[in-house]
This record gives structure tokens, C-alpha cells and sequence, in this order.
């Protein structure tokens, strides 16, 4: 049974139609099943084009003359919005965010010591964050109002909380927690009867739900642009009630809104615009106006119905999933759905459907506590539909979390050690970048490249951590004091990284413990660096009590150096690359690769991959895969033993940092204080040629006695036998520098040969570094690491 409603075109072909063009005008429907407008949701190549037309041309005539330029364009927004709502333009204003246009909103109230704010359990974290802080900071008084057995707000309960007098009401139209829809304009009706502004965050609803406020009666709506607006991240607005606005004071306005009229005086313009502020996106607002033609093009009633059906749909399919059960409340409705998996951490859950290409978030308690934790949910999966999804997706995503499905066996052929996924499987990859290599740069490729929307091949010929490369063992050093300026962005931008990895991986993977680095006095060259100073042996004594120079030495002091967990930085990487889709296959060697067309062709014992992109992070068996690099390149073989101590406390940090001493006619002694329940572990920067095809061969006596000696001399508390020791290698290039960056012949063929000894501490920022080539991006300091240059081109 078809109904007649648009015209004479049957709802189900409308339908239909309207999804087939979203699909066609939206770039990102093709790569994965995107189920995550909540979230962000894809913009369509028409958004995407109009905020990089607008970049151009602020690039080509100045930022300004292309504000100018595009003026008439841009004030159209406030129209669209306008209208989007049933409000006018002139009390509509555009922000960053939802967030930031709720603090104006808010703020503008002036609220004070005893003011009553009546919020609903689905109030937005970030709202719910800012009212704790008005409490603690003004005295504000916050009251939560429960649920009823619908889950929407107690409407009884907020009858009775308002015969009190309240400053403001404040409920998400739909939280981020749930696809539960609130009564909006029962609340609305409330509040007016009890003479209280209330304000509705619509950031959920906009562009999925009709949203009107003078049905809803609200006094402020806020609203952000990247959710079902599909506009650019970086965009919101705030609606005010035009009698409530004039009394609405800005807590900072700026030339935007307000006017400075005389030596003492200023005032506030009219209208919402006294929210804005000067300085904003022009691109990106362009880019939402873009997105708020495109919605009304393509029909607000039209969109709405689509998601509303589609998330029933949802629903459905999800409950109809052994093991899965949809937690969203009864009076839920809407194109969000979030549901669990039981026996499994909602965060996994979504990272096993990233992999299996079903883009979804999980979203914990601590992101909802007036809802998820009152309902006793640590966490939900959350999936969120659009018109650019359809019941394929919906197929999908049931699929993927049933007991037979991909989701599961994904996750658990990509935990290292685990059996690898089998060759039909691999040959089977559609990918945009094959990377090489599963050490610290590999690792950093991939999740960088996957992090930014590719779809990664990641071999690696060993098992998971495996002893016979560069990257393995319990530590590295890290240090500003490097040799030449030229090293000083990289080393910058390697710190930023690991900052950058410590924040999403959750793990803390870098110790500051100070470094001293020591040279004969008089010597030549030696380190230096931002912060870093040159102290004298009885300086250098009371900075590391542990190290003993003989009054003969100077040594650089870098108070930023310090110490990495290796193993742990590894195992975040490959954390994190799962959790962006990497498919990683140990026990796969790359045999070897081959240009083909604008890609590369690569050989493996199962067969061979294409891609448009590889990337070679090979270590010691660069010279291997690509033989230009062979007689550039020099394999050598390096020794650390981990001495004990009577007294380890000597040998730790603060009595000991990471340190090395440039021993005349020995070389450079290097160490890592006892960290981590290891002992001090040290190296000399040197050692024979070494063939990567052999297995490194055990620690000798020789080479352990050789270390025991340097230890005696220079950590006397190292009294302790040989605790622990480990071979590896060092793939030393000209002038101990890197090659990072794309093949002279071969552009789609990037390497990062980036070892000399130093380089693992590089390895977050080379990560990126190659995402950034890959993808165009300039990366001008990385011209002195240029392949060609290494490779005399
Ligand atoms: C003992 C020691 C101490 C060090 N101390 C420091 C320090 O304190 N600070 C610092 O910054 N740096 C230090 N380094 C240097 C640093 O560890 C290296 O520069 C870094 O680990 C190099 O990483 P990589 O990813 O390039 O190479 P690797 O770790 O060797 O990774 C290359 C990977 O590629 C794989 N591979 C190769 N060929 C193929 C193929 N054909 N198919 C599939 N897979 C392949 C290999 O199996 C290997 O896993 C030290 C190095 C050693 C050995």
C-alpha cells in the first residue's frame, strides 16, 4: 500500500529518490556504513566544496575581500535558520558550537546567588558542566528533574518544581545518550505558565525532528551545525525570543555585538547578533549555509520522515539480535538508536564495528550521569542514521553484531598472537594505503592514515612483537638536545605526538627524568636545544647523583629529555589502528612491490594486493624492499644490558635521568635510569655490520663485559649483576639522519627509513608526518629528511 503524499510520487519511490541523491552527493557514503550523524554526520560534496571554494578564495584575494565577496551568501544563513525553526533571522545567531552558544545564552542571563536552574535528565554533559560551575562560582541553584516510566521528563514533577520561583528551564530536545525525543512542547508550556525563559538544546533534533519554537514556546534554542544539519564541525547558532534578547546582556560582546559610541560609552546591537562574535569561519559558515539550503532543497518533512523510519527500522533489527539488547527508553523515536552487547564494553563493541566498517560511537556515563547513570548503564553504543543511509546499512550493522557475524571475528583475528585472518581474506582487501612494517613508524602510519579515513593494509613479516628489528624492548629516550636546529620543529612536533597518542590512547607513555648528555670539555660539536644548558662535572653531579663525570667532562642539560614505554607506545598504536579500521596481518611478508598505474602493486606468499598507496616503514630491511636504499643504508647490531644495584634508588629519577657520555676512542655511552621496575639500562651507539635475514644472535660475554666496564666507571652504584639484555638493530643512514617522505620515481610510494639510532622517539610524529604527505599537505620541514636528497637525486 503506497501513499499519495508528495504530489503524485508515491512516498516509498520519494524515499527512495531522495536517498539515491544523498548517496550520490555525499563522498563519504561510499567508504564506510556511516551510522553516526549524531555524532557528525557526512556533508555532502556540495558543503564540502563550498567551504574549500571559500578557502581558496580568501588564499587567492585575503580573508577579508573574501568575507565581502561572499556577504550576500552568507546572510542568507540566518534566513534558512530562521526558517528551519519558524523564527526570524534578526534573533538568530551563529556560533563554533552548540556548546559555546549555550554558554552565551546562559551567561547572558546573569544568573546569581539562589537562581534556580530546572534541568531534565537529558541535559547535555557539557550544559550539565557549566551549571556546576555557575553553582559553585554565582551560588545558582541546579534542580535535576526525574523521569516517568516513558523515560522523558516528569512532567508532574516539573509542574510542581515550578510553583517555585526558577530562573530558567532547561531540557535536550533529545540527549546524546538516547533516541529518547522529550516532550519539547509540554515543557514549553510549563515554563510559560510559570512566566520562566526556557531553553531548548536542539543540537539532537535539528535537521531529524520538526523543531518550532513558538509550538515548542521556547524562549532560547540552541542548535549545532555538524549533527543532522550535515553542515562543517565547527558551527552552531542560538535562537532567542526577541522580548526576552532585548533584556539579554552578552557576559563579553565584541565589535560583532556591540558598538563603541563614544570615549565611555557603547551599546549593544539589536537582535541576536549581540551573541556573534568578529572573528569566525567564513568557510565554515558558508559551508552550514550550504547545508541549510541543501535541507530545505530537499525537503524538511521529506528528511525527517526518512530518519524516522529508517531509525525504527533500526530499532527493530537490533532487538531482533541475540545478545543485543536496545536500551533506549520507551518514549525514544528518531534516527538514534544506542543499544549494548552483553558481556562486552560498549567502547569495544564500536571499535569491533569500526573494523568491520560500521561507523557507530559508544558514548560512557560520564557523557550522560543525569540519564546513563541514573539508568545504572555504564555506557550504550549509539547509531544514528541520515538520508544518505538505507536499509543495506540497517542489514549491515544487525549482521555485523550477530553471533555469526564480522564484528566479533574481526576483533579477535587482529589481537596479536591471535591466528591471522587467512589469505582469501587478505587478498580480498579493498584498500587505499598498504603499509609495511609494524614498528614504532608502521604503527604510527597506519593509525594516522586510518585515523584519517583510509582504509589500511598493515603487514608485518613477524609475529606480534617480535626481537628482530629496531623497535622492541621496555624503553627509549626521548630529548630535546639534538645536534642542529634543523631537527628542532620534528623533535617539537614529536613531543606534540606523543602528548597527542598519551590523550587518546589513555595511557601515560612518556616519564620526564631530565637528561644529561656529556662530552670530553673543549670538545667539539655536542647536543644543544630549546631549554637545554651546558653545566660543568660538579653541576652535572647534582643534577644526577647517580652519574659520575670526571672533572674532564662537560655535559648539556635537558630538563625536557626522558623516557618512553616502548612496548606500551606499540600496543597503543596498534590499539588504536584496530580501533580506525587497520587490518593488520603478522606473519605476512611483502615479498615484493611494483608501480602499477597511479598505485602499487605488492607481492605477498598469499598473492598480490593493490592499493593507491604504500607506505615503507621496513627498518633494517629498507635496502631490501627498495634497493636504492641498500648501499645507503647500514644495518648494525646493538646491545643493552639492565644493571642491578645494592642502592636502585642512586640509579632512578631524581638521582638519574636518561643520559649519554661520548667516551674518547669507546664512543657514545647511553643510558635509561631504573624506570618501571627495571634496572638502569645502557648501550654504546655503535657495533658491527649485522644482516637483518639472521636472527640476532644472544647478548654475548664480550659484549655484556664490555657495557659492565662503562657502567663501573660511570654509574659506581651499578654494583649489581647483568639483570636483563636484549640485541637489536640500528639501520644507520648518512649523517645519522632519515629518509621520510615519497620516492623520487614513485610518488605513491612513501618511506620512512627513520632509525640512525633516534628514531623511535620520531615515531607518533613521522606517523603523522606521512598521513600529512600522503594526503598533500606541505610539510616543509621535512625537506631535509627528503629521500631524494638521501639518495643523492
Ligand atoms: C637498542 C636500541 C636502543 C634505541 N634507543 C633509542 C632511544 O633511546 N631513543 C630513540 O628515539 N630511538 C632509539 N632507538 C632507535 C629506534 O628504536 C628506531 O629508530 C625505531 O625503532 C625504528 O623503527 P622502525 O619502525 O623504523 O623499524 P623497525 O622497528 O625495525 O620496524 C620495521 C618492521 O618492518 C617489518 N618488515 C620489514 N620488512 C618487511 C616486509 N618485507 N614485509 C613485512 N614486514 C616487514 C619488520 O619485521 C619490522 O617489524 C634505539 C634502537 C635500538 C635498537
Amino acid at each position: 500500500m503506497t501513499t499519495q503524499l508528495d504530489g503524485a510520487v508515491p512516498v516509498a519511490e520519494a524515499t527512495d529518490r531522495l536517498v539515491a541523491v544523498a548517496r550520490a552527493t555525499t563522498p563519504g557514503a561510499a567508504h564506510a556504513h556511516h551510522l553516526n550523524a549524531a555524532g557528525a554526520a557526512l556533508p555532502s560534496a556540495a558543503v564540502l566544496e563550498t567551504v574549500l571554494d571559500h578557502l581558496r578564495l580568501e588564499a587567492r584575494i585575503g580573508g577579508y575581500e573574501a568575507a565581502e565577496a561572499a556577504r550576500p551568501r552568507a546572510e542568507q544563513a540566518y534566513g534558512l535558520a530562521g526558517r528551519l525553526i519558524g523564527g526570524r533571522a534578526e534573533d538568530v545567531a551563529f556560533t563554533e558550537s552548540a556548546t559555546v552558544a549555550w554558554h552565551r545564552a546562559i551567561d547572558g542571563l546573569r544568573l546569581g546567588p539562589g537562581d534556580r536552574v530546572v534541568a531534565t535528565s537529558s541535559t547535555y554533559v557539557s550544559s550539565a558542566l557549566h551549571l556546576f560551575e555557575l553553582r559553585r562560582r554565582y551560588g545558582v541553584v541546579v534542580e535535576v528533574i526525574g523521569t516517568d516510566e516513558t523515560g522523558a521528563v516528569d512532567l508532574d514533577a516539573l509542574r510542581a518544581a515550578l510553583r517555585t520561583p526558577a530562573a530558567l528551564v532547561t531540557a535536550a530536545h533529545v540527549p546524546t545518550s538516547s533516541g529518547l525525543i522529550e516532550p519539547a512542547a509540554a515543557i514549553g508550556e510549563l515554563a510559560r505558565a510559570a512566566g520562566v525563559p526556557y531553553l531548548l538544546d536542539a543540537t539532537q533534533s535539528l535537521g531529524q525532528l520538526p523543531v518550532d519554537v513558538t509550538e515548542i514556546g521556547c524562549a532560547m534554542l540552541v542548535g549545532t551545525g555538524r549533527k543532522f544539519l550535515r553542515g562543517p564541525r565547527g558551527t552552531g547558532l542560538l535562537w532567542v525570543d526577541p522580548v526576552l534578547g532585548a533584556e539579554l546582556r552578552p557576559p563579553a560582546p565584541d565589535v560583532r555585538g556591540a558598538k563603541w559610541t563614544a570615549d565611555d560609552e557603547y551599546g549593544l546591537v539589536p537582535g541576536a547578533r549581540r551573541f556573534e562574535t568578529w572573528e569566525h569561519s567564513h568557510a565554515l559558515r558558508l559551508g552550514l549555509t550550504a547545508a541549510l539550503e541543501e535541507l530545505h532543497a530537499t525537503g524538511v518533512e521529506a528528511t525527517h520522515r526518512h530518519i524516522a523510519a529508517l531509525g525504527d527500522q533500526l530499532r527493530d533489527a537490533l532487538a531482533a539480535v541475540p545478545g543485543v539488547r536496545v536500551v533506549d527508553p520507551p518514549a525514544a523515536g528518531g534516527g538514534i538508536v544506542t543499544f549494548v552487547r552483553d558481556g562486552e564494553a560498549p567502547a569495544r563493541t564500536a571499535r569491533a564495528l569500526r573494523v568491520a566498517g560500521l561507523h557507530v560511537v559508544s558514548v560512557p556515563a560520564a557523557h550522560g550521569q543525569w540519564d546513563l547513570g541514573r539508568r545504572g548503564l555504564p555506557g550504550v553504543v549509539r547509531a544514528s542514521v541520515h538520508v544518505y543511509n538505507d536499509s543495506d546499512d540497517i542489514a549491515a550493522l544487525a549482521d555485523a553484531l550477530s553471533p555469526r557475524g564480522g564484528a566479533r571475528s574481526v576483533v579477535a583475528a587482529a589481537v596479536p598472537g591471535e591466528r591471522p585472518v587467512s589469505a582469501p581474506a587478505l587478498l580480498s582487501e579493498h584498500v587505499d594505503t598498504i603499509v609495511i612494517g609494524a614498528g614504532v613508524h608502521g604503527s604510527s602510519a597506519a593509525w594516522q592514515l586510518a585515523a584519517r579515513g583510509d582504509r589500511v593494509l598493515h603487514l608485518e613479516q613477524f609475529e606480534a612483537g617480535h626481537g628482530r628489528g629496531s623497535s622492541h624492548g621496555p624503553t627509549r629516550m626521548i630529548r630535546r638536545a639534538y645536534p642542529s636546529p634543523v631537527w628542532d620543529e620534528l623533535v617539537d612536533r614529536a613531543y606534540q605526538a606523543w602528548t597527542a597518542l598519551e590523550a587518546e590512547s589513555g595511557r601515560a607513555l612518556v616519564t620526564r627524568t631530565g637528561g644529561l648528555y656529556a662530552r670530553p670539555a673543549g670538545g667539539a660539536g655536542g647536543l644543544r636545544g630549546p631549554n637545554c644548558t651546558v653545566v660543568d662535572a660538579a653541576r652535572a653531579a647534582e643534577i644526577f647523583p647517580g652519574l659520575a663525570l670526571g672533572e674532564e667532562y662537560v655535559a648539556v642539560h635537558d630538563p625536557d629529555a626522558g623516557v618512553i614505554d616502548a612496548a606500551g607506545a606499540l600496543a597503543a598504536l596498534a590499539e588504536l589502528g584496530r580501533g580506525y579500521g587497520v587490518r593488520r596481518h603478522d606473519g605476512t611478508p611483502a615479498l615484493d612491490w611494483a608501480p602499477d598505474g597511479d598505485g602499487v602493486v605488492v607481492r605477498t606468499p598469499h598473492g598480490a594486493l593493490r592499493a593507491a598507496r604504500l607506505v615503507v616503514c621496513a627498518g633494517p630491511w629498507t635496502g631490501s624492499l627498495i634497493p636504492a636504499f641498500a648501499d645507503v643504508l647500514r644495518v648494525i647490531r646493538i646491545v643493552n644490558i639492565h644493571v642491578g644495584s645494592s642502592v636502585t634508588s642512586t640509579l632512578a629519577p631524581p638521582a638519574l635521568g636518561s643520559f649519554s657520555v661520548d667516551v674518547p676512542d669507546v664512543g657514545l655511552l647511553y643510558g635509561i635510569p631504573a624506570i618501571g621496575g627495571r634496572a638502569v639500562k645502557i648501550g654504546l651507539d655503535l657495533g658491527p655490520d649485522d644482516d637483518p635475514a639472521d636472527v640476532p644472535g644472544p647478548v654475548t660475554e664480550t659484549e655484556r663485559a664490555t657495557l659492565r666496564a662503562l657502567a663501573a666507571r660511570f654509574l659506581p652504584t651499578a654494583d649489581g649483576g647483568v639483570v636483563e639484555d636484549l640485541a637489536c638493530r640500528y639501520t644507520m643512514a648518512p649523517n645519522n639522519r632519515f629518509a621520510v617522505g615519497p620516492l623520487p620515481e614513485t610518488p605513491q610510494v612513501l618511506v620512512a627509513a627513520a632509525c640512525s639510532g633516534h628514531g623511535f622517539k620520531f615515531g607518533p610524529a613521522i606517523g603523522a608526518a606521512l598521513a600529512d604527505l600522503a594526503y598533500g599537505l606541505p610539510r616543509p620541514d621535512l625537506d631535509f629528511l627528503d629521500p631524494a636528497r638521501m639518495l643523492g637525486r
